[in-house]
């Protein structure tokens, strides 16, 4: 009887150890950034919203940008690179005690503006002289970056690799992960814009950094957030108070109100996919208690750097 409890013991033990090791074995995301393209503080502002982060290094938050990273193959990649890219693959190597290379497997980038593309510039010559990293980018971004210095030489240079997307179709990385990118509204001066559907493992991910209002997608961001696990949006400004004296409707971007108020009717596990990211340093999201506890209470979630999702 002693000898059969202890094995039923052991075997639990086993099974729970198992478990355990399957879960650590899961793909995640790990947020590198969560700032607009400035940055936060933002260059210049000597407003009360950017005040105490000059003061204290640890309010400061670098450009939004995450790495997916993959326990299984101990392999990561990143997504954008942002002007802050230096101290994010520093971070990510402290986050994750030099567990994984580098420099990621591949770069996946939204579109070319500043915050999310300018971080290539690390991989050149006079940094990293990288050796083919692999860049993804869908087809505007890539004859961008082909044809328009400095970023033609790492090109030439083979510094980065780029390989096309096409919008709506699936890039595998690996028998578990695969990427798939939308094309969405935005100002598109140089590059269309994209949006990411990350499948990691049995987790979905949606990354939407940048974009026009909601109801100019041809997407319904309802159902997509529905179908997903986490989803990352764009959360530029909170709302009309940060610019005084503008349209809201002229405002090329979702206030967090207005994205808010769009899931009004959801259910509490559907507000709780949403991380809201890409703060402009007017946000009080970013530095405002307050803003902060509503936003929560209302069961939507704030990206934080540094955290694993
Ligand atoms: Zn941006
Ligand atoms: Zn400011
Ligand atoms: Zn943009």
């Amino acid at each position: 009887m002693i000898k059969q409890s202890f094995l039923l013991f052991f075997s639990l033990i086993m099974l729970s150890l198992c478990a355990k090791a399957q879960q650590v074995q899961q793909p995640y995301i790990q947020l590198l950034g969560t700032a607009q393209d400035a940055g936060y503080p933002q260059m210049g502002c000597t407003r009360n919203c950017c005040t105490s982060a000059w003061k204290t290094d640890s309010l400061r938050k670098y450009v939004a940008s995450f790495a997916l990273v993959d326990p299984a193959t101990k392999k990561w990649w990143l997504f954008e690179a942002t002007p802050d890219i230096k101290e994010q693959l520093h971070l990510f190597q402290q986050l994750t005690k030099n567990a994984f290379a580098f420099l990621p497997e591949g770069i996946f980038i939204t579109h070319a503006h500043i915050g999310h593309y300018t971080g290539l510039m690390q991989l050149g010559r006079e940094v990293m002289n990288a050796q083919a990293v692999p860049v993804y980018v869908l087809p505007k971004l890539k004859s961008f970056l082909e044809t328009n210095g400095p970023w033609s030489q790492l090109v030439k240079l083979n510094n980065i690799a780029l390989h096309t997307m096409q919008a709506d179709s699936q890039v595998v990385i690996n028998d578990h992960i695969s990427v798939t990118a939308v094309t969405v509204p935005h100002r598109d001066e140089y590059s269309e814009t994209a949006g990411f559907k990350i499948q990691a493992g049995a987790k979905k991910i949606l990354f939407i950094p940048d974009i026009d209002k909601w109801q100019k997608w041809n997407s319904n961001i309802v159902q997509e957030v529905s179908r997903t696990d986490i989803a990352l949006l764009d959360a530029t400004f909170y709302d009309a108070q940060e610019l005084p004296g503008r349209d809201i409707s002229e405002i090329p971007h979702p206030l967090v109100t207005e994205t808010m108020q769009l899931f009004n009717n959801s259910s509490a596990a559907i507000r709780n996919k949403i991380f809201f990211i890409h703060f402009n340093h007017t946000n009080p999201l970013l530095w405002d208690n307050n803003t902060q506890k509503k936003t929560l209470q209302q069961g939507f979630n704030i990206a934080q750097q540094g955290a694993k999702l």
